[in-house]
Parts: C-alpha cells; sequence; structure tokens
C-alpha cells in the first residue's frame, strides 16, 4: 500500500504556511497565499500521474512528447474551506471534472452532516482529489471520502494544509486505503476542535466571517 501520510514540508510552503497562520494576516492576503500553497502541493500529489506520447513537431524537428493520458482528473472540494484549495488546482489542471460536498460540523457533537453535493460522471474512473485546508478530527474528511467512496471513486487522494494527529489517525483507520497530504502536522486538537496552534478557522480567515 502507498505512503498513508506525506508531508509537504517544502521551504515555500512551510514559509507562506507561517504567514497565513498569523493572525494579523488580512483575509485577501490570507486568500492569495492558500492559493499559491495549492499550486505547490498539487505539484507533489501529481507527481505520478500516467502519461503518454504524442508526435509534435518543433520549430527545430519532429519528437515524442509526453502529455498526461487516463481520464480526466476529479478534484472534490468541502465546503465551504475547500474551494481556497480548489481554485489553484484548477489552474494547473483546467481539465478536471469538479465535485463538491458541504459538510458542516455540529458545534455540539463534531459530527459532520451533509448538505449539498454534487459529483461529476464517472468518477469511479477517475483519480479524486479531495480537497479541505484543515484535517481536524476527520469526521467530515471521512464521511466526505465515503460519500465519494458510495459514488464509486478507487483512487483516492486526501490534500489539506493542515492535519492534527488526532485526524491522521481517525483516518487511518477508517480509510486506510486514502493517503494523506499535508503540508504540516500540528500538535493536537483543543476542546472545540480546533487544531493548535493550528491558523484558527480557515472558512472565516478566507472569507472575513466570525
Ligand atoms: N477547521 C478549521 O477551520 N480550523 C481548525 O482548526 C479545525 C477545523
Amino acid at each position: 500500500m502507498k505512503q498513508h501520510v506525506t508531508v509537504i514540508d517544502h521551504p515555500l510552503v512551510l514559509h507562506k504556511l507561517t504567514l497565513m497562520r498569523d493572525k494579523t494576516t488580512p483575509s485577501a492576503v490570507f486568500r492569495k497565499l492558500l492559493n499559491e500553497i495549492s499550486h505547490l502541493l498539487a505539484y507533489e500529489v501529481l507527481r505520478d500521474l500516467p502519461l503518454k506520447t504524442i508526435r509534435i513537431e518543433t520549430p527545430v524537428e519532429a519528437m515524442e512528447a509526453p502529455v498526461l493520458s487516463g481520464k480526466k482528473l476529479c478534484f472534490v472540494s468541502i465546503l465551504r474551506a475547500g474551494n481556497g484549495l480548489l481554485s489553484g488546482m484548477m489552474d494547473l489542471v483546467p481539465s478536471a471534472r469538479v465535485g463538491h460536498i458541504g459538510l458542516y460540523r455540529d458545534p455540539a457533537t463534531l459530527a459532520a452532516v451533509e448538505y449539498y453535493l454534487k459529483l461529476p460522471d464517472e468518477i469511479d474512473q477517475r483519480p479524486v482529489i479531495l480537497v479541505d485546508p484543515m484535517l481536524a478530527t476527520g469526521n467530515s474528511v471521512s464521511a466526505a471520502i465515503s460519500r465519494v467512496k458510495q459514488a464509486g471513486a478507487k483512487d483516492i487522494r486526501f490534500v489539506c494544509l493542515l492535519a492534527a494527529p488526532e485526524g491522521i489517525a481517525a483516518l487511518k483507520e477508517s480509510h486506510p486505503d486514502v493517503s494523506v497530504f499535508t503540508a504540516a502536522i500540528d500538535s493536537h486538537l483543543n476542546e472545540h476542535g480546533y487544531i493548535v496552534p493550528g491558523l484558527g478557522d480557515a472558512g472565516d480567515r478566507m472569507f472575513g466571517t466570525k
């Protein structure tokens, strides 16, 4: 089985992540940094995409050159904070299909409650990249993975910015076949289910809400 967790601790990622963690960073800058980091995460997560060669002519001569092959990728964003990672990934793979899953955390139980689902066709034949910046308890991500599996998805990777050890453990238990890619693993979750030291509520930081 593939390695379950990959920490993408490239210096550029870590530098940008520190700026995002800083509570004085305004929403507009936070969103821009998240978009930039999503490019760097996508680069790593997609490094084993299959290729085929096609014949082209450069201005100098003809050659066999590599292009992506296989069924188009599918990105699935867990609303709403997932959209902050999604847009940068779509910049890099504009032909990808896109799904959305709306889940909110019940503040009392921290359980995931689904309120929206729209997934592309033939998801069973596409690599699925599920995105959400924060892997906290793992409840929402686990529920989202179960939903895409129900729809037939088989090759699923999960990309986040920050993970808590509790969330990683929960995901390993519930979906051991799903690889996790994160920029950092923080210390723990607090009593409200927030990642410590974390960056606060990613959705609120992105959209300036409280
Ligand atoms: N979701 C967030 O946005 N932040 C956390 O710290 C945990 C879950």
